[in-house]
């Protein structure tokens, strides 16, 4: 489940996906509206798999945006569209279809579709980093989401970096790593300098201002423009202090970055890389590789079926 979009996929125990539907979450504010539409494209997916496969579905894994109670199913917190907190949405889902339903945030689906069938694969242990409108994170030990005492494991968007100068950030806190380097951190960023400097040399600055977003710094940067690449390098500067952070205390055997600013590759790894080397440990910098993910936007559905499998037993 995505702001914008709402994905169904009939997964295979591999990992393959059999069928994929895409939907655009309907435009009202709040939970009431999506609620029907998702079952309705879980009872298509249900009807899909009896008819083309012969077939029955053993289970529904749902990827939310958002902080979940992953032992009730209820979502705790939605940062981006308003409306979720407290809706049991596992159990809705389940009510509905008779299926047993998981839910789970998407950047912990993310990062165990990763280590099951994606860049992660064979690897006992990583630290997932999803980068887009804003930065989840997952910590995945033996083909399993770590969850920690207070479900709040991964949650590296959320480390403070900069307290000092750092922007506010969509929790509260100033100088989160995602008011720093994420999507939107890109975009915000460049209209700041342009905004303080109006005599830049940046095909940003014949942009009006609204449209200077972070995939507009994206494209800028890999024409080479040299404001974007600097915000993106100053970005990258921020993420690889926080994964050194994060690997010196967990020492994953290599970190996934996923997510939409991920697409940038090596305009965003290199210097990502660099930062790491210089911030982490020494065994942990020689030997913590730092790979992009694989599964590309198929990551929130094979991800969510992920976290089924396992429950079930499955993975
Ligand atoms: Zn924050």
């Amino acid at each position: 489940m995505g702001n914008t979009r709402l994905s169904t996929a009939l997964v295979d125990a591999d990992g393959h996906i059999l069928q994929l539907w895409r939907e655009a979450t309907p435009a009202q504010q709040g939970a009431d509206a999506p609620i029907p539409l998702l079952e309705r494209m879980v009872a298509e997916g249900q009807e899909h798999i009896r008819r083309e496969c012969n077939q029955t579905p053993v289970a529904i894994g749902i990827g939310f945006g958002g902080p979940v109670d992953h032992s009730t199913g209820v979502i705790r917190r939605s940062h981006h569209t308003q409306g979720w907190e407290g809706v049991a949405l596992g159990k809705e889902l389940h009510e509905a279809t008779g299926l047993p339903a998981f839910l789970e945030n998407d950047a912990n689906a993310g990062g165990l579709g990763e280590a099951l069938f994606g860049a992660g694969q064979g690897a006992d242990s990583l630290l997932y980093v999803n980068i887009g409108t804003g930065i989840g994170g997952a910590v995945i030990i033996g083909g399993r989401i770590h969850r920690g005492a207070h479900s709040n494991a991964g949650e590296i968007g959320h480390v403070v970096i900069d307290p000092w100068r750092g922007p506010v950030c969509t929790c509260g806190k100033r100088g989160c790593l995602e008011a720093l380097a994420s999507g939107s951190a890109l975009g915000k960023a460049a209209r700041r300098r342009l905004q303080e400097e109006s005599s830049l040399d940046s095909s940003l600055a014949t942009l009006p201002a609204n449209e200077v977003t972070g995939t507009k710094v994206g494209e800028a940067a890999q024409e080479g423009d040299s404001l974007a690449l600097e915000i993106i390098g100053q970005a990258a500067e921020y993420l690889g202090l926080a994964l050194a952070g994060a690997t010196n205390v967990l020492d994953p055997e290599m970190i996934v970055i996923g997510g939409g600013v991920s697409e940038l590759g090596d305009l965003l790894l290199a210097p990502t890389r660099q930062a790491f080397q210089r911030y982490a440990t020494p065994p942990v910098a020689a030997n913590t590789a730092i790979v992009i993910a694989q599964l590309g936007y198929d990551a929130g559905v094979i991800g969510a079926a992920a976290v089924a499998l396992v429950e079930c037993d499955l993975r």
